[in-house]
């Protein structure tokens, strides 16, 4: 077996949305796919996509990474059977000569080469990757959900995040995150109520804040929602500050998200080494794929582990059907849904769990939105 063609495209994301951090207008994102030929002149290929947010990093894989792993023997990539492609030697490769740290857009573009190669590694088996990932007697997993919505609009913020919020818990999700942070302090905690309000109990509110804080004002947004029951406070302050991390874990009581900006394993082992994260309650949103894949990945949970972290503290950012795969694969706490999103993501959903079907792979095919998208690769 061999990998004959490693491509991506730049997708337009933009639309007229912004959280706290940045406006949607001019966003990105890339696709890729992986072709591979087997022994018997099969021609399979694997997919991947990014989470949104990042904008696309189509070309450190077009011109640094791909090349490499074109170049090579197949026995440089391939498993001790010579039957499957190995992602670890995989990984490798593609990052010979790439200095350590400095992570940045090439952990996306790296990404995007692993997402593809585990979605190969599960269709060469003719098994769902969370079978890959689960190994033998797997059961049927089904993995919690939140929804990511109320993203700030400038016309009819208000009314547009009521109708967002009426049509998720229609839509069978029992939690929901909207955005907080972008806007003055009084107005925020009007649309929190607002949001509270909607919700009626029928599903809890988590506040996504993108970072963009200062530690005194995210103390002041801490305090200013107390009283409030809301699941957690994602990202109130820089994501590389692990001592404001550390200050806000110890002041308040609510659970804190975290870590989907953070893209490498020595990050991830230096939020929890410094940022006085609880074993308890806070999460961990590492995103798999803008953080070089699932190789990653593995090394981040292994080291978590490691340090008293339970795996139902892991909620992977976005990540589509790649991260459903995963959270079903390893039993990881729960998975981003954006059902109102540019790619309008809706997995199949048991009461307010995600089920990730049986389709061989990561099964973008099986969805007709991500099944559209992959075609423009293939033509
Ligand atoms: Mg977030």
């Amino acid at each position: 077996m061999k990998i004959v063609a490693i491509s991506e495209t730049t997708l337009d994301m933009a639309e007229a949305t912004r959280n706290a951090a940045v406006g949607f207008g001019g966003m990105t994102a890339s696709v890729a796919a992986v072709a591979v030929e087997t022994a018997a002149g099969r021609r399979i290929r694997g997919y991947a996509i990014d989470s949104p947010g990042r904008y696309a990093s189509g070309a450190i894989l077009r011109e640094r990474l791909a090349p490499r792993v074109l170049a090579a023997d197949p026995a440089a990539y391939l498993d001790a059977s010579g039957t499957l492609l190995d992602p670890w030697k995989i990984r490798a490769l593609a990052m010979r000569d790439e200095k350590p740290g400095g992570h940045g857009e090439r952990a996306a573009a790296m990404g995007l080469l692993d997402g593809a190669i585990w979605d190969l590694i599960g269709k060469l088996q003719d098994k769902p990757l969370w079978a890959v990932l689960r190994g033998p007697n797997p059961g049927v997993p089904q993995v919690p959900v939140y929804a990511t919505c109320g993203f700030y609009r400038g016309e009819d913020d208000l009314a547009k995040l009521r109708d967002e919020l009426v049509r998720v818990v229609d839509l069978g999700f029992d939690t929901v995150k909207i955005k907080g942070g972008g806007i003055d302090l009084d107005a925020d905690r009007r649309r929190i109520d607002t949001a509270l309000e909607c919700l009626g109990g029928k599903a809890k509110l988590a506040l996504d804040c993108n970072a963009t804080m200062a530690l005194d004002e995210a103390r002041a947004f801490l305090e200013a929602i107390a009283d409030l029951p809301i699941a957690w406070v994602e990202e109130p302050v820089d994501p590389l500050d692990y001592d404001a991390h550390r200050a806000l874990a110890a002041a308040f009581a609510v659970p804190l998200g975290t870590g989907e900006n953070l893209f490498s394993a020595a990050d991830a082992r230096n939020l929890l080494r410094h940022g006085g994260l609880r074993h308890d309650r806070d999460l961990l949103q590492f995103d798999i794929g803008l953080g070089y894949g699932l190789v990653e990945y593995l090394r981040i949970l292994a080291e978590a582990e490691e340090a008293g972290w339970a795996r139902e503290r892991f909620v992977p950012h976005v990540g589509y059907r790649f991260a459903l795969q995963v959270a079903a694969g390893l039993g990881l706490g729960r998975h981003e849904v954006g059902p109102f999103q540019r790619i309008a993501y809706r997995p199949a959903m048991s009461g307010a769990c995600a089920v990730p079907g049986d389709a061989p792979g990561i099964g973008w095919e099986a969805d007709p939105v991500f099944a559209d998208l992959f075609m423009t690769l293939d033509r």
